[in-house]
């Protein structure tokens, strides 16, 4: 689809210095998932982006369209694959239609629907595995078009040949987190309106937060062995 996903490859390209990664792990792929998704929401509070529709749905956009650009396509597929099978494993318990979050299944086929539609031709092994019905299949290429051209116009202003001076500002402590080598790749490439600390904290719960006061981005170091007892249930099933 061009524009940032094309520039991101590129500059991911020159990114091959930094130590690859842990790819090959549900948990971190998760990690990496969920911090997408909460810099969506930084995104949207700090560039000022209208959303029109549930801001949460806006989030989960950005995090696939973040995978399908930032990583091979072999790699973005175990993350994409990882992060869709997170929300099938939460979609086993009651819906909570209360909830800012579409229902899990939703989330579920969106992220499949939005991943496959990147790149129909190579991904219909990927649609076929994860049960991703025709008929919704069909639509997918023009929802990711509109997903990236949406996302496109806000990140390129983000780009960093634009005037912003901030940046994602790791918490000390969390150097050797799986979000650390995130942090570097994406401070490459964007700058932001300010400053934006990403923290590592204990929470007393299993979530992450953009915290709109502040503004930082939180992630609870609760996550690590929630996810990891979510691979283990999903790999006896
Ligand atoms: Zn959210």
């Amino acid at each position: 689809m061009g524009g940032i996903a094309e520039m991101i490859r590129a500059f991911m390209t020159a990114l091959t210095l930094l130590p690859a990664p842990a790819f090959a792990d549900f948990t971190a792929n998760n990690l990496l998932a969920i911090f997408y998704h909460e810099l969506g929401h930084a995104v949207i509070d700090q560039m000022q982006v209208p959303i029109f529709g549930q801001e949460e749905d806006a989030a989960d956009s950005l995090s696939i369209l973040l995978i399908d650009a930032l990583y091979d396509s072999d790699d973005a597929e175990v993350i994409a694959y990882d992060s869709a099978s997170l929300f099938w494993a939460e979609a086993q318990d009651e819906p909570a239609f209360w909830d800012t979050h579409g229902p899990d299944e939703q989330r579920y086929f969106n992220t499949v629907c939005l991943f496959y539609g990147a790149d129909p031709d190579a991904r219909e092994d990927f649609a076929s595995d994860l049960e991703l019905p025709q008929e919704r299949a069909d639509g997918c290429e023009d929802e990711f078009a509109m997903a990236s051209d949406s996302w496109n116009g806000v990140l390129d202003e983000m780009s960093k040949s634009n005037a912003l001076k901030g940046k994602l500002v790791l918490q000390a402590g969390a150097e050797n987190s799986v979000i650390s080598q995130e942090i570097k790749a994406l401070n490459v490439e964007f700058s932001w309106p300010r400053d934006i600390p990403v923290k590592l904290e204990d929470c007393g719960e299993a979530n992450a937060f953009y915290d709109l006061d502040e503004p930082s981005i939180t992630m609870c170091r609760e996550l690590t062995g929630w996810l990891s007892g979510i691979a283990k249930q999903i790999s006896t099933n």
